[in-house]
């Protein structure tokens, strides 16, 4: 079988849609072939260096996120829309910020912006245990039946604002954000525990940079900026206030 398309027809798979794969043991169709490519032509070819992060990234069926009228385009080089006019990243900066984030296999995480549960479900193998929070409730049941699909067990989900942290299971060795904040939210900073580190695109509604936070010995803090990234906005207490405030 060729090489599954990026564009245009979905791939022809041998069996890649029965939903009772665990993460990670897929392979052998088209859809595999196609991950491969994502990971050798898209991360490998542009800098992405963690080993662990690229095996994640190898082994997470991308097309289980998607919304199946983009199941062809599943593997490509760009952002997918998802429901509630929401987005899925493109792999790309999905696998910088895992590798900004560089989680421990024994740390708890904390991601705000579940989503589709696409990064959910690469973090599920990146560390012991996640706990994500999305602020729209139709999304978080769709990210938890696909990551029940996939058996991943690790993950805990909540229907909340994530600019407010998930303070019943702090510290979190890690904070990874995908959604667009103003600033770093307070409370985010507070749940991260001393040599943590937290990703987040922070700037305007448009455009952000991506920001990694070192939390210190004696609360100090170290933080470094990265390339521009444009993620949908995080809308919550404190981040952006409401839709307006973010389309001016
Ligand atoms: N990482 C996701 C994509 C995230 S898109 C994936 O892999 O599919 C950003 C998500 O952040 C959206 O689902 C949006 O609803 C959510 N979001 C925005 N503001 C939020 C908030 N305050 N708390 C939790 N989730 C929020």
């Amino acid at each position: 079988m060729g090489p599954a398309s990026m564009s245009g027809e979905p791939p022809r798979a041998s069996g890649p849609g029965d939903g009772r794969d665990p993460a990670g043991r897929e392979g052998g169709d088209a859809f595999a072939v196609a991950r491969r490519r994502m990971v050798e032509e898209q991360l490998v070819a542009k800098g992405i260096r963690s080993p662990r992060v690229l095996e994640a990234m190898g082994s997470v069926p991308r097309h289980r996120f998607v919304d199946p009228g983009f199941l062809g385009r599943a593997y490509g080089d760009h952002a997918l829309p998802t429901a509630e006019g929401q987005t899925i990243s493109q792999p790309w900066i999905v696998a910088r910020m895992l590798e900004l984030l560089a989680a421990e296999p024994t740390d708890r995480v904390l991601e705000v912006g579940t989503g589709s549960g696409y990064q959910t479900a690469l973090l599920s193998r990146l560390a012991e245990r996640v706990f994500s929070v999305e602020r729209v409730a139709s999304l978080l049941r769709g990210a938890q039946a696909r990551l029940d699909q996939l058996g991943v067990r690790n993950v805990a989900l909540r229907h909340g604002d994530g600019s407010l942290g998930w303070q019943e299971f702090a510290p979190y060795a890690r904070v990874l954000v995908s959604a667009a904040a103003p600033r770093v939210p307070d409370a985010l900073r507070a749940q991260l525990g001393e040599g943590g580190v937290l990703v987040i695109p922070v700037g305007g509604p448009q455009l952000q940079h991506l920001e990694v936070w070192h939390r210190m010995p004696g609360d100090r803090w170290r933080h470094q900026r990265h390339g521009e990234c444009r993620f949908v906005p995080l809308l919550g207490r404190d981040a952006w206030r409401q839709r307006q405030e973010t389309e001016q």
